[in-house]
Order: structure tokens, then sequence, then C-alpha cells
């Protein structure tokens, strides 16, 4: 049986689904939704929205813990028209991912309602994505992010950059398209390199001045254009450090939604021998050292920001798990010798 099969028999396919993996399935029901206005139309029937104000996700707590709630179509509607609005505003959602059943997920961003009055009627509250991000659980906080980022580039894609004229996007979101000049806009991400650098023995952390008090991370920086992934890494700790990189090995890669949408590319990098001198770049970056296993193990298990201590100083911390610069940190510890492991 072909794998093209959950595609070409998709009006009669249930016994031919079968014989794909669930996550094949769902990649291949989410590709018809993204290709076809008329399923994906159908797919809001039955499925769920994520909703949004001004880019801020609707939360609701539970025993301390935020929870990202999904609504009906009719839940919707119901509230739509409490508001004023009718059910054409469902237009403006996006697909951002179904359950292993096939019930599709949108996110919606009704900032053109009375947020003050849709909090009371939803029992929520509209969070800034960037406290929400840390509050939710992995799986929630990584599909609002996405969900945030598909509706910021719809708002920022109104209009096409060659023509000026109004674009329009397709059912699931997946695109715009000029009628104008034909031209099709993807959603896009800026991709970004984050590498944590090794002398063998030490690794080297570095801090922003926007970053909280205490807090260093990995190096990181856009790609620029035409660079490769490793010309990337390699200029980006040549111009923030001032040491030249020897060997490179990938790590893993995140989405981030801050500032806009990054693909965060996390890397490993060494130094050349006997390059380890510093030179900082202040116009990149507020400071920069190497650090020993057991400080950066011990900075692992912080949990910041943190107010100043009585010497002056503020406690040494890295990012939170949820970031992949902790991630990093945590795969150089775990690869040394030092007895200080992360948890
Ligand atoms: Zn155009």
């Amino acid at each position: 049986m072909s794998l093209y099969c959950g595609i070409a028999c998709r009006r009669k396919s249930s016994w031919c689904y079968r014989l794909l993996s669930t996550y094949v399935t769902k990649t291949r029901y989410l590709f018809e939704l993204k290709e076809d206005d008329d399923a994906c139309k159908k797919a809001q029937q039955t499925g769920t929205f994520y909703l949004f104000h001004s880019l801020a996700p609707l939360l609701q707590t539970s025993t301390n813990q935020y929870l990202a709630p999904r609504h009906s179509l009719s839940e919707l509607e119901r509230l739509l028209s409490k508001f004023g609005q009718d059910s054409q505003r469902l237009e403006d959602s996006v697909l951002i991912g179904c359950s292993e059943q096939h019930e599709a997920w949108f996110a919606l961003d009704l900032a053109s309602l009375q947020k003050l009055e849709m909090e009371t009627e939803l029992q929520g509250s509209f969070i800034e994505m960037r406290k929400a991000l840390f509050q939710l659980n992995a799986k929630d906080a990584s599909l609002l992010s996405m969900a945030q980022a598909l509706l910021r580039w719809h708002d920022a894609h109104q209009f096409c950059s060659r023509s000026g004229q109004p674009t329009k996007k397709n059912m699931a979101g997946s695109k715009r398209v000029c009628p104008s000049s034909k031209i099709i806009y993807y959603p896009q991400m800026a991709p970004v390199v984050i590498t944590l650098v090794s002398d063998g023995t030490r690794c080297l952390l570095a801090r922003q001045s926007s970053f909280p008090r205490g807090m260093y991370s990995a190096l990181a920086g856009f790609c620029d254009i035409g660079e490769s992934l490793e010309e990337a890494v390699r200029r980006e700790v040549a111009e923030e450090v001032g040491l030249e990189v020897d060997k490179l090995q990938y790590s893993a890669s995140q989405h981030w939604p801050f500032p806009n949408s990054s693909l965060m590319i996390g890397c490993h990098a060494t130094v050349k021998p006997g390059q380890t001198e510093i030179h900082v770049n202040l116009r990149e970056l507020e400071a920069a050292a190497w650090f020993s296993c057991e400080e950066v193990a011990t900075a692992l298990r912080r949990k910041g920001p943190y107010s100043q201590q009585e010497n002056g100083t503020f406690p040494f911390w890295v990012p939170p798990k949820l970031a992949i610069a902790h991630q990093l940190i945590k795969e150089w510890v775990e690869k040394q010798t030092c007895s200080s492991l992360p948890v």
C-alpha cells in the first residue's frame, strides 16, 4: 500500500488510514486542511478554538496552574453574537494542529472586542505571552507560541510588499495571496544560532544588558542572509567574544516566539586550543566569562529572577528549562566529570 493512500482515499478513508501511523495520518489530515479551504471550513464545525486578545492567549487558572482552554464552534458563535460580531469573524482563525482523533485546533485573535468583558464572560484572563509561556506545560506552551507567531505574521502581512494591495489568507492560514500580483506569502521564521562554547573544561556564558540581573546564557545571534549554519556560528562567536571555533556540533532546535518568531538552532562548539582569552564586543554584550562545571551545575538548579543580595551582587543563574539554552548547558554539564550534576 502506497503511503499516498491517506490522501488519495480521503473520502473513504478509515480502513486505509489504519495502515499508517497516527503521526502520519495526523500530518496528512493537517496537510489536507491547509490545501483545501472547504475541508478546513468543515473541520471548524467539529474543531476547537484557542482564543487570543492582541496576541495574549486566554488562560484559566486551576489549583495554581495555568490552563489553555479551547472553545467549540457553537460556544464561539454564541460569544461573537453576544459581542455584536457575526460568524464571518471565524475566517480570521488559523489552523494550529489537531488531536489524534482529528479534532482540528484553531487560534483566533479577538483584539477588537472588549477585553475585560470577554475575560468575565470566558472566566479567564488574557495573559501576555512572555509570562504565559513559563506557566504552561511544555505541550501547551509550544502550541500557543506557534499560534501566536502565526497570528502575528498574518497581522503584519495584510498587504502585498510589491503592489501594496490587500493580501488574502487561505482558510487554514498557512499562506496569504496577493490577488493583484499573484504572489504567495508563506509564514516565515528568522533562523538564530545559539551556541554553547567550551574550551574543553569550562563553558562560556554571556549576558546582554536586557537580561534579568544575574542571568547568563549561551551566545546567540541571527543568521546573516546567505550563510550556512556553520558559518553563522563561527561568525557570531568571533564577533561577540573574539574566539575562533574549532569544532562544532548541532544539538537541537526550537521555535521561540520572541521578539517575533525565531528558529533557535542549538549547537555546541569548542574553541581552538590555546585561544581562550575573551574579547567582549560591548556593542552586543554586557559581559562574558568562562564558568566551571560546578558553577554551571549549581546555576542550573537556581530559578531566577533574583533580587540583590546583601553584598550587592546577584546570584548567577541560567535560562529556565523551557529555553533551548538551558538544554544546551545541561547537556554540556552531563558530559563533564564534575561531581555536581544537574537535576
Ligand atoms: Zn501584490
